[in-house]
């Protein structure tokens, strides 16, 4: 199309760009970069292979060989002094035998989801993640932790602490000043409740820029702290007596223009449209959970005296629910899932909580929204649930699920247990 030509047209006349990385994920939400040389990617970006049996979660072996498309809409000019010069970044997607999107790849699932039944009909799927982390000290730190079990704090401030000097600032600055060079809307951005934990906030976006923002944003992270000899880590829990870390993501449909979760007479201003999302992301609160917590470390965030929800309801107020419900007036209405871990696939949280919210079921409880419901508190709970789940087929297909729930049941297994209890989360994931 024209936006392909344009970027084409750009990068050939570009001098100083020298190489295109090419950036998609794999099934548990890793990133994955290919470097390509410009003057190769311009004539060949429409014949580009590689290796899926190589990648977590994708293709056997015997059906390896994959394509990779190039999705020219989105595409970053990267600052040099953090990226390296001459780079930009663009995201791919992946391409099975019969020139449809890969099944593994959530990415082009959640496209073709939202574009599909949706843009097309003018409807928009709009999310803002608040995406929280931590900055430790020393470049390997989450390496290092599988070692010595520890992690260094860089700063010992709370909620909006800030000192000249003070590193977490330093960083955070640093950070933001980076997302607004490649194209992202800032927002606001804090130290948060724990000692060392950052959050940086950006303006809400179409499902796909956002799931790819969230990539990004993790990326852009590990670099600056990198620079800084630290490391920024997205563990939902790394160090026990504090706040973990989340990624709140919020969520709103657009039709026309006009905000389908508000309605000024509706309880808690929420639309029957709004709550009718709600009560099927609830009815399915089980089913998703090893979606949205995908990880061991991820259970032991779920505690609400540190402000994570543990449980399956909906509350304006009660920051220990799954699902709350933020102030907000026309344009800013929305559902906030609060659940989500920072070191999920972000393209598998968004198309499931779509999914679920707009095509899912409701379930007969009596006072959904506020019945007695608990989250799995260990992923083992999560793995039976999710395997037993039939919305979970539904959402992604038996192949996929069986796959992913086969990664995770891998990673669990790698902790060590004593009496049934997972005592150490081994298994340090850098996604
Ligand atoms: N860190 C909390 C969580 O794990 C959220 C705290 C907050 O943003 N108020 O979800
Ligand atoms: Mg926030
Ligand atoms: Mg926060
Ligand atoms: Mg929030």
């Amino acid at each position: 199309g024209k936006i392909q030509e344009e970027r084409l047209k750009w990068l050939t006349d570009n001098k100083g760009v020298k190489a295109v990385t090419v950036l998609f994920s794999d099934l548990e939400g890793r990133l994955h970069m290919l470097d390509y040389d410009k003057k190769f990617l311009v004539n060949s970006y429409d014949n580009l292979t590689f290796d899926g049996s190589s990648i977590r979660g994708f293709t056997a072996q015997r059906e390896s060989d994959l394509r990779l498309g190039l999705d020219w809409s989105a595409f970053y000019y990267t600052p040099a002094d953090i990226f390296g010069s001459g780079k930009v970044l663009v995201f791919g997607e992946v391409i099975d035998k019969n020139g449809g999107h890969y099944s593994g790849d959530l990415r082009g699932v959640l496209k073709s989801y939202a574009n599909e039944q949706f843009a097309k009909n003018g409807y928009a799927l709009n999310a803002a993640n608040e995406i929280e982390g931590f900055l430790f000290e020393g470049i390997d730190a989450e390496r290092n932790f599988a070692k010595t079990g520890e992690f260094v704090y860089t700063n010992q401030g709370g909620y909006y602490h800030s000192l000249p000097g003070d590193p977490l600032r330093e960083f955070i600055d640093l950070t933001a000043e980076v997302q607004r060079a490649m194209g992202f809307e800032n927002e606001k951005d804090h130290p948060e409740v724990a000692p060392s934990q950052f959050e940086i906030n950006y303006t809400y976006g179409d499902v796909v820029t956002a799931a790819d923002q969230i990539q990004l944003y993790k990326l852009i992270c590990r670099q600056v702290a990198n620079q800084m000899g630290m490391t920024a880590s997205f563990l939902p829990k790394p160090v026990t007596g504090v706040n973990g870390s989340g990624m709140h993501t919020n969520v709103s449909i657009t039709k026309d223009g006009k905000n389908l979760m508000w309605d000024p007479a509706g309880e808690e201003k929420i639309s029957k449209f709004g709550w009718e999302f709600v009560d099927r992301i609830l009815t399915a609160g089980n089913d998703l959970c090893l979606l949205l917590n995908a990880s061991v470390n991820a259970y032991r965030r779920l505690d609400p005296h540190f402000e994570a929800p543990n449980q399956i309801k909906a509350s304006a107020t009660d920051r220990g629910s799954m699902v709350r419900i933020p102030i907000g007036n026309e344009k800013s209405s929305r559902v906030e899932v609060r659940s989500v871990g920072p070191d999920a696939n972000p393209y598998m949280v968004l198309y499931s909580i779509f999914k679920t919210g707009l095509d899912g079921k409701t379930a007969q409880i009596e006072n959904l929204r506020q019945a007695e419901r608990y989250l799995p508190d260990n992923i083992y709970t999560a793995l039976e649930d999710f395997r037993s789940a039939e919305w979970a087929t539904e959402l992604l297909g038996a192949d996929v699920k069986q796959r992913y729930a086969d990664l995770k049941q891998a990673s669990a297994d790698r902790c060590p247990r004593l009496l049934g209890t997972i005592v150490k989360d081994c298994e340090v994931q850098f996604h």
